[in-house]
């Protein structure tokens, strides 16, 4: 709750690292935390991120593991003068948020909101979004390393903290130092609810098609000007109504989707993002897009048309397939935190997905956070206390097999 409290919203037209330079009050409150407790080398490097070491309690030669989550809270809504409510002993009811009474956090729209009756949530005042995402993920990670600490008889190796500004902005491993974090292994934690855990993101590539025209004179463009733009248009009306598309696609189905148009009656642009679980199915569908557009331009042979496809991420399950135990010691540590694992693949990148292609593999755990960048945003105390629980098992899997 004190986390929350202070604003670390990132910013997306920003051209410095971090963002926003406010980041680093949560970053340097965190790195000060973390040398109180005893890990000397905590510090908040100049571009905000934070790095510390829990050192090795043991002699075995146990791999190092990083714990990772991101400061910033999304640019999507307020993250100024965030009150936290702290609902304890929650009684099933409808939440109306005091500040702004038309905010209801109903079980109807979060029926999972019916599993916490009789835990404490904690939900944000009705003006702004509330940060759980991902100071969740922050708190469960200060909790676990205070525990580690305070509890050697838990055997475990080298436990990195890795804490990174920008995240909601797609930045927040571009500044990142992974010689000098030094870790072989690293989990996020930046998930949904309790039990779930992902190791699988979508293949991203962006599609760029440019449409040249012939521009004349309106006045006297009879059969000479071919208009680019309109071209575009018939291109975007030929795209495939039922199937495809984001609005039309769920579960493990990709789809190409247009997202900017810009031009003059010369020359017009259409930015597509092209996204697939299966990387080897990008090229599939931009072949697809561009077979689309060529059967527009066949009715205008005086006009071209260029097809470029560039590659944005890719899907992280190509680097932890190859690291199968990384999962399966997870797995073991949500047993003995009597949880039943659910793999849920993200229709989306992740920070874990490019620290996965940077070297260091990375899936995601859950933190209980719900209804994120949203004045609706909630967390259910027990699901943060789990996470660490889970934590505290999963560094002593990593023990024991080693
Ligand atoms: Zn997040």
């Amino acid at each position: 709750m004190r986390y929350v409290q202070v604003d670390t919203q990132s910013d997306p037209h920003s051209e410095t690292s971090p963002t926003t330079e406010k980041q680093k009050n949560l970053s340097n409150m965190l790195a000060a935390e973390l040398k109180a407790i005893g890990l000397t080398d905590a510090h908040t490097d100049e571009f905000g991120y934070v790095y510390a070491t829990i050192p090795c309690n043991t002699n075995k030669n146990v791999p190092v593991i990083c714990f990772c989550s991101h400061v910033d809270t999304a640019p999507d809504c307020s993250g100024t003068n965030v009150k936290p409510i702290l609902h304890k002993n929650y009684n099933g009811e409808d939440i109306v948020l005091p500040d702004d009474t038309t905010q209801v956090i109903s079980t109807k729209d979060y029926p999972y909101l019916k599993e916490h009756i009789g835990n404490d949530i904690i939900t944000a005042s009705g003006l702004t979004l509330l940060g759980a995402d991902d100071k969740a993920g922050v708190s469960i990670i200060m909790d676990l390393a205070n525990y580690l600490v305070t509890h050697p008889e838990i055997k475990h190796g080298i436990i990195k903290i890795l804490f990174t500004p920008d995240e909601e902005v797609g930045k927040g491993t571009a500044k990142v130092d992974l010689k000098k974090l030094a870790a072989d292994y690293a989990y996020t934690l930046d998930g949904g609810e309790i039990g779930t855990y992902e190791d699988e993101t979508f293949s991203a590539d962006g599609a760029t098609i440019t449409i040249n025209g012939v521009s004349a004179h309106p006045g006297y463009a009879k059969d000479k000007m071919i208009n680019a733009i309109k071209i575009a248009g018939e291109i975007l009306a030929a795209l495939p109504k039922n199937e495809f598309s984001p609005e039309t696609t769920s579960g493990r189905e990709g789809y190409i989707h247009p997202v900017g148009v810009s031009g003059i009656a010369e020359k017009t642009t259409i930015e597509f993002i092209v996204r697939d679980f299966e990387t080897q199915n990008l090229a599939k569908h931009e072949a697809r897009l561009r077979s689309i557009a060529e059967n527009v331009m066949k009715n205008y042979p005086k006009a071209s048309m260029q097809f470029k496809a560039h590659e944005q991420y890719r899907n992280m399950k190509e680097v932890l397939d190859k690291n199968p135990h990384m999962i399966d010691n997870l797995i073991e540590a949500y047993k003995r935190a009597s949880l039943t694992p659910r793999n849920e693949p993200i229709r989306g990148g992740t920070d874990g997905s490019r620290l996965s292609f940077m070297g260091l593999p990375c899936p995601n755990v859950f933190t209980g956070m719900h209804a994120i960048h949203s004045k609706h945003e909630w967390v259910g105390v027990r699901d943060m206390e789990k996470a660490v629980e889970v934590l505290a098992h999963l560094v002593q899997v990593w023990e024991e097999r080693s």
